[in-house]
């Protein structure tokens, strides 16, 4: 049987490293690709792969884009806009959607691959954040298959048996990350961060916002509320653990006194590989572990006060879902504006804080009332931004 693949957000680091997994693989069709600014590397894309549609946001991009394809002679369909996006995560002729978008916009496309029942890879961590109940209930309805990407999660569903459940038998999750660059840096010159040092992980290659929320670990407080969709847990049955090295990607404390770890290279083509392969397992040529080099596996515990987002994200996985919306969404904005170099770093966790404090909980309905407070609030985060400036 050939899989058609969707991969929404193609020209990010998931979703080439989606795209090395799959190519050369006959049992995988790449039937639609997507980007959002970069027109080049969704060109080069396609002219690799071949999918039928081809994704930019910006409707005067893909007609660009179209314009080149006919020029090129190549067959596929270039579509704009983000009505797109829906439409190419549920096609009927697709089985597999790769949910690789960045931050809140991978909402709505990511929720309509759900819906059509696809099996969903799902990176988007930002999804479950924003849409949690709504998202999994949908999950449920549609007899969508949700297989996680995100290393922690695809560590815990491994540790659990390869599924989502939870048995009576689980005392507790460790949820493990690296700590970030900043880890042991000076607390007083944390205001000094760069952008690029911020974005300089010790272990992963990974996009630029997930990379500032790794150092802030805004990252594994957004990992906290997904874990808690995903299985099904409440977050004190989630321990947050340091461990620098990022062999360790999570693992699963039983009621006797077991833990399962699942350990690998920090290379997300296994987590990637191990989703689209599922129940089964392919071959992934990523660097294998060698035990004999592997001097020591370090944990220690998270230092609160060094990450104050880290907090903030326990305290709202706690309360009303418009808060979880609103701190995602302040700090989207938030983190864009440091990379702009509009902001300090320090003052990312001061937005996020200020828009959660501000936030009135309204009832959510559906995506669109989630999309209401999500917008709502990265007005108020952007005009924060411009009155500092
Ligand atoms: P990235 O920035 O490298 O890529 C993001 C992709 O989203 C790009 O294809 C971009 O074109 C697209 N995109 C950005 N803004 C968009 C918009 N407004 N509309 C439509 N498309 C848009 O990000 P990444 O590191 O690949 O991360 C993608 C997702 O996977 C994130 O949710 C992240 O949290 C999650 N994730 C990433 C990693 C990793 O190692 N990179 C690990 C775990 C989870
Ligand atoms: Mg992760």
């Amino acid at each position: 049987m050939i899989h058609q693949v969707s991969i929404l957000g193609s020209t990010g680091s998931i979703g080439q490293s989606t795209l090395e997994v799959v190519s050369g693989r006959p049992e995988y069709a790449v039937f639609a690709l997507s980007g959002h600014k970069n027109i080049k590397m969704l060109s080069a894309q396609c002219q690799n792969h071949r999918p039928q549609y081809a994704v930019l946001t910006d409707p005067d991009d893909a007609a660009l884009l179209a314009r080149e394809f006919g020029e090129l002679g190549l067959d596929t369909v270039v579509l704009g806009g983000e009505q797109a996006l829906q439409q190419i995560a549920a096609d009927p002729a697709v089985d597999i959607v790769m949910a690789a978008i960045v931050g809140g916009a991978g909402l709505r496309p990511t929720f309509a691959a759900v819906q059509a029942g696809k099996k969903v890879l799902l990176a988007n961590k930002e999804s479950l954040v924003l849409a949690g109940q709504l998202f999994m209930d949908e999950v449920s309805r549609s007899g969508a298959t949700l297989l996680p990407v995100d290393s922690e999660h695809n560590a815990i569903f491994q540790c659990l048996g390869n599924q989502l459940e939870v048995s009576a038998g689980v005392e507790k999750i460790l949820l493990t990350g690296s700590g970030g660059p900043l880890l042991r840096r000076a607390i007083q010159t944390l205001s000094e961060v760069t952008p690029d040092e911020a974005c300089a992980h010790p272990n992963w290659q990974m996009g630029r916002k997930i990379s500032v929320d790794s150092a802030t670990m805004m990252n594994k407080g957004l990992e906290l509320i997904e874990a808690c969709w995903l299985f099904g847990l409440s977050p004190d049955q989630i321990e947050i653990v340091i461990h620098p090295q990022s062999i360790v990607h999570s693992m699963v404390q039983y009621r006797d006194g077991s833990v399962l770890a699942q350990l690998g290279q920090p290379d997300m083509k296994t987590p990637i590989a191990h989703a689209l392969a599922w129940p089964d397992r392919m071959d992934v040529p990523v660097e294998r572990l060698n035990f004999s080099d592997i001097r020591d596996l370090q944990f220690e515990a998270v230092e609160l006060s060094r990450f104050p987002l880290l907090k903030l994200c326990r305290q709202v996985s706690q309360m009303d879902q418009c808060y979880a919306i609103a701190l995602n969404a302040a700090n989207e904005i938030a983190v864009a504006a440091f990379l702009e170099g509009q902001i300090r770093f320090t003052e990312i966790q001061l937005i996020v804080e200020a828009a959660v404090n501000g936030t009135h909980p309204i009832e959510l309905l559906s995506i669109e009332d989630v999309l209401t407070v999500d917008q709502h609030t990265r007005a108020w985060a952007l005009q924060r931004v411009s009155e500092r400036l």
